[in-house]
């Protein structure tokens, strides 16, 4: 599904990412961890198309395709989503009216007709039904008002409506209330099958306390240091971070 090679990404002549290596198979969660300032919402907008950094060296390969040169929204139209954080309030636009303008916008950038009403209606009903959504939420402005769960709860709402084969979800700096935690967990848990995959980066080992991810991968100052199953996580979360950088030094 996702192969990274060698890729090393700057901003602002700054390197970040120092060479990472990594490879994701269609039916796999994997989970990326690490300090604060590692580089992982970096990785994120790296493989997303980010504009914002510069990819210096190194590649990425969706479904054998290279992404190096695609802008974001080619890249989304080919199937890879990272969480939509719009904190921007659109009074009078529905979640369910949003989501309706962008699976049609997606349709038309890969030159398909429009979604019929009818399959549109009965494909959001199924979603929402699945993800335990509220006929109430779905009415509401985008995004007003919204608490801290209600955010993630349209995010995962996106991920399950527009069905992408490579979800990332950046989790460090949202600061998940518990409520917010289980609602990704659960709609990640529902969503994941044998033809996606997802990356789940988060600087907290609680999220995969629902997450059962297959592999966790550490990322320390750009580089993936250290890759493991789920216990990886159970051990950084006793340890901290610190162990990894004395056994780096050793
Ligand atoms: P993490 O998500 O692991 O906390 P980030 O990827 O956000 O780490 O940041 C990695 C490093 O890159 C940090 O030192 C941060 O200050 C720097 N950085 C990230 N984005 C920018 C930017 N837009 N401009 C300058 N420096 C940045
Ligand atoms: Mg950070
Ligand atoms: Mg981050």
């Amino acid at each position: 599904m996702l192969q990274i090679k060698n890729l090393h990404a700057s901003v602002e002549d700054k390197e970040i990412l120092k060479g990472i290596n990594l490879e994701v198979k269609a039916g796999e969660v994997h989970a990326i961890m690490g300090p604060n300032g590692a580089g992982k919402s970096t990785l994120s907008s790296v493989i997303t198309g980010n504009e914002a950094f510069e990819v210096t060296e190194g590649e990425i390969i969706l479904e054998g395709e290279e992404l190096n040169e695609l802008g974001p929204e080619e890249r989304a139209h080919k199937g890879v989503f990272l969480s939509f954080q719009y904190p921007v309030e659109i009074p009078g636009v529905s979640v369910t009216n949003f989501m309706k303008t962008a699976i049609n916008e997606s349709r038309k950038a890969q030159g398909l007709e429009e979604m019929p009403a009818n399959e549109m209606l009965k494909k959001i009903k199924e979603k929402a039904e699945l993800l335990e959504i509220d006929r109430k939420f779905l009415s509401r402005s985008l995004n007003e008002g919204f608490s801290g769960g209600e955010k993630k709860r349209n995010e995962i709402f996106q991920m399950a409506m527009l069905e992408p084969k490579l979800a990332i979800l950046d989790e460090t700096d949202s600061g998940l209330d518990i409520d917010a935690l289980r609602i990704v967990a659960n709609g990640v848990n529902k969503l994941k099958s044998k033809d996606n995959a997802v990356v789940l980066i988060t600087h907290y080992q609680r999220l995969l306390d629902y997450i059962v991810p297959d592999y966790v991968h550490v990322l320390y100052d750009g580089k993936i240091v250290m890759t493991g199953g789920k216990e990886l996580a159970l051990e950084l979360e006793e340890k901290g971070y610190d162990w990894i950088k004395a056994s780096l030094e050793k």
